[in-house]
């Protein structure tokens, strides 16, 4: 069921466009992620619907009502910011408190009561009396994250909750904030810059540009189907390579042409039927750096190109090369162990189930090569796309 509803909410601060007219439709009970580059109207979305900022058009609704002129005490939701914002001369309870003295509905004995329970959640119970001086950047936020609980709100929205703290520490309040969510079932609005928090949260990733809404899905759809190419770099570290191809009918097939390779396009048969683009049209090919291998561990049936090594990075988990493949340069996960050196030369083929194809010039998605979605291969937006039965062809351009 539908929680909070947006509708193409703008919000204009003179010239500037933060928020450029968001349609999109929150679930009851869903973690829902927003995400984008600085500056792409995140916490302005979460400050419209929590109500700290006036829309300039369109609507915020929750529970079915609009409330664009309903004060923020009023829609049932709790914000924990970035900062904490708890105040310095209080203790840790006092802290939490502090929103729930002003409502009258609840008798002392019942704050208490619910400043207890948020503790042993938070596992503070022992910070309690301590002002905020005195606690470490993780406690400080468990107490942001306590006052909200007391509150017992319907709606929780965090605003980079965790961007304040070092990272093992993240990663630990992260995996504390999963716990927390399946514990209380409460509708969640999460922002943050950061797409590995986004991925690791959401369970559905909105990810913002501009003031626009690129795409909305859940993580690993996310990163399987990007709808365009900023979603296609935003998503995934390091980021999915982008190479300028020619997309061209030879021989019977569709085949994405670069200056280092020619690579047929799995499940194409007709560059304008099954692409979109007439042949000859110029596109962008992306492939992750995850899905490009080494010949070596290359199945047979798949074709293999030459690249020199022009940086080794070792990640530990992984070594991170940078490739030189004609023109361009592109990056190649491989495993840790494998002894490649600067200047050697290597040839590498690509995964024919991960193979993206963007617009040059809007972006777009135009094609992706996956075959894991329900019901076998699928193109752009689902649509069915005949699977090809055999390897991806990938041959060396010739001289
Ligand atoms: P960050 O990750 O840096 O916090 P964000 O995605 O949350 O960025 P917003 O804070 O929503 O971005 O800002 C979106 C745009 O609106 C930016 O260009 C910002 O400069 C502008 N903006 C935000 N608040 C105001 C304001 N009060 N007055 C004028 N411009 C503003």
């Amino acid at each position: 069921m539908t929680h909070i509803q947006l509708d193409n909410l703008t919000k204009r601060f003179g010239s500037v466009e933060a928020v450029a007219g968001i349609d999109l439709a929150i679930e009851e009970d869903e973690f829902l992620v927003l995400v984008g580059p600085s500056g792409c109207g995140k916490s302005t979305t979460l400050r419209a619907i929590a109500g700290l900022e006036d829309v300039t058009e369109g609507t915020i609704a929750i529970d079915g009502r609009v409330v664009n002129d309903l004060p923020p005490k009023d829609r049932s939701i709790a914000m924990v910011f970035q900062n904490y914002a708890l105040y310095p001369h209080m203790t840790a309870a006092e802290n939490m408190k502090f929103g729930m003295r002003s409502v009258s509905d609840y008798s002392i004995a019942e704050i208490d009561d619910r400043v207890a329970d948020a503790a042993e959640t938070l596992d503070i119970e022992e910070l309690l009396e301590r002002k905020p001086k005195n606690l470490s950047g993780g406690e400080r936020q468990r107490v942001a994250i306590g006052r909200a609980l007391v509150r017992e709100p319907q709606v929780f929205l965090l605003d980079e909750p965790l961007s304040n703290l070092d990272a093992k520490l993240r990663v630990q309040m992260r995996a504390e904030l999963l716990k927390l969510h399946r514990k209380l079932e409460t509708t969640t609005v999460y922002v943050t810059h950061d797409q590995t928090e986004a991925m690791t949260l959401g369970d559905r990733v909105a990810v913002l540009d501009d003031g626009e809404l690129q795409q909305v899905a859940p993580p690993q759809e996310l990163y399987d189907f990007p709808e365009n190419r900023f979603v296609a770099e935003f998503i995934g570290e390091p980021a999915m390579n982008v190479l300028p191809v020619e997309v061209r009918a030879e021989g019977g097939e569709t085949v994405a042409v670069h200056d280092g390779f020619v690579l047929a396009l799995p499940g194409v048969d007709r560059p304008s039927d099954d692409v979109g683009v007439a042949s000859g049209t110029a596109a962008t090919l992306g492939v992750r750096p995850e899905d490009i291998s080494l010949a070596s561990t290359l199945s047979d049936g798949i074709d293999t190109f030459p690249a020199e090594v022009t940086v080794t990075e070792p990640l530990g988990e992984q070594l991170l090369l940078h490739c030189q493949v004609g023109g361009d340069e592109f990056q190649v996960k491989v495993e840790p162990r494998s002894e490649i050196a600067v200047g050697e030369s290597v040839r590498l083929g690509f995964d024919p189930d991960r193979l993206h194809l963007f617009d040059r010039s809007t972006g777009d998605a135009l094609y992706h090569s996956a075959t894991q979605r329900e019901g076998g291969t699928a193109g752009v937006d689902g649509e069915a796309v005949a699977g090809r039965d055999g390897g991806v062809a990938t041959e060396a351009r010739p001289e």
